[in-house]
């Protein structure tokens, strides 16, 4: 097979970690025999440095021609003064309406490597594997009217009927591949616009009568997350409250340097670590790239279906890390952390070993 990519690097530690991140991934398209057709271009302050706005529109039609996009991260100090329209993030919420990307998959999984390396008790995360499946394009951070006055501030939250129907099924898909469990989280006591969320979920919800299907209000669910967090298998909630709960998922798993995320919309698909791009250690080699190497694994099971490179990506990075090897950010104290591109060459070293024992091992056909 062969698929188009579109590179977006963007700011601060986005560059360094998208470096590390290809090498994995050109790795990982020879050994399952894909051909991919790697692109970069400008996005975010680095776009804004070179062409005077964030999002260009020959990278928006890159990221048209491509089959993924794989994005770094965007902003820093230096763009923080402008207005808010002309700010690097802009150009993030201009990739999601513009690319139609509905649906957030943030996975929160604890590596056993890291069991303690949570704030929370080991017992208490060991074996977290959840799936928060946020609606990203709808709701609270889209409504209008909206405004604010000396008196007076205001949002609107709407959601229609296909906007709930369509996160609520990519939710139970996610579910069929995984242990069958949604908990659709709103607050439907108090908020109208909950209760028709919750009708809509029930109604999508008799055409996946595998799945079993539970109702939970936001307060609660928050506080189950840091209570029992193996409880939940697909989390379903819309905008804001995703926002926050899978935030909140992340620390569970112990560091924000670790987590991928997928933004799928009808067409168009966007990987990109879960973390900003952190100026603080910006240009230093010492970014954990391993958020940025899983959001690699979402885009092979996803975009090219091929579900086994990514787990066997996570397989590695999980020997890895079990090794002993750490960037400064998850490095136990009194340990030497390594670099960025450490990682990457003990991430490829230990891949190598697993794949060539996949091969040895094989049944010949
Ligand atoms: P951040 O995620 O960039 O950093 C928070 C803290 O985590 C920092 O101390 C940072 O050093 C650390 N950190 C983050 N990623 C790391 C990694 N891979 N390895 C090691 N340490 C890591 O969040 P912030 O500081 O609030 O934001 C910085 C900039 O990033 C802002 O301009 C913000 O708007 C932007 N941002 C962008 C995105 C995105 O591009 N999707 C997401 C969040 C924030």
């Amino acid at each position: 097979m062969r698929y188009k990519v579109a590179l977006l690097p963007g700011d601060g530690i986005g560059p360094e970690v998208t470096d590390a991140a290809v090498a994995i991934m050109e790795y990982l398209a020879e050994a399952s025999q894909v051909t991919l057709e790697i692109t970069s271009h400008p996005v975010g302050g680095s776009s804004i440095d070179a062409y005077g706005k964030p999002l260009t529109d020959e990278t928006l039609q890159a990221c048209y021609d491509a089959q993924a996009v794989l994005l770094g991260a965007i902003g820093g100090p230096k763009w923080e003064g402008l207005p808010h329209d002309q700010k690097p993030e802009r150009a993030l919420l201009g990739l999601r309406e513009a690319l139609g990307l509905y649906t957030n998959l943030r996975p929160a999984k604890v590596y056993p490597a890291m069991v303690a390396a949570s704030t929370l008790k080991p017992e208490c995360v060991s074996g977290t594997d959840l799936m928060v499946v946020r609606e990203l394009t709808g709701g609270i951070y889209f409504g209008d009217p909206r405004g604010y006055d000396e008196e007076r501030g205001w949002n609107t939250l709407v959601y229609t009927r296909p906007e709930v129907e369509r996160i609520a099924r990519a939710a139970f898909e996610q579910a069929l591949k995984r242990r069958r469990h949604v908990t659709s989280v709103d607050k439907a006591n108090v908020l109208e616009s909950s209760q028709f969320w919750r009708d809509v979920v029930h109604e999508v919800h008799r055409d996946y009568p595998q799945v079993t299907l539970e109702d939970m209000y936001v307060d609660n669910a928050a506080m189950q997350l840091i209570r029992q967090p193996t409880r939940f298998d697909v989390i379903l909630t819309q905008n804001m409250f995703g926002d926050i709960l899978s935030d909140a998922a992340s620390m569970v798993t112990g560091s924000l340097g670790m987590l991928p995320s997928a933004s799928l919309g009808d067409q168009y698909a966007l990987y990109e670590p879960v973390h900003g791009s952190a100026p603080d250690i910006a240009g230093q080699n010492v970014a954990n790239p391993l958020a940025m190497m899983a959001s690699v694994g979402m885009m092979f099971s996803t975009t090219f279906q091929l579900p086994e490179a990514e787990r066997t990506l996570t397989e590695a990075i999980d020997a890895t890390l079990a090794a002993g090897h750490r960037t400064a950010d998850i490095a136990a104290p009194g340990t030497t952390p390594i670099s960025t591109t450490e990682m990457r060459d003990r991430i490829m070293e230990t891949l190598q070993e697993i794949m060539e024992r996949q091969r040895t091992s094989a049944p010949i056909a």
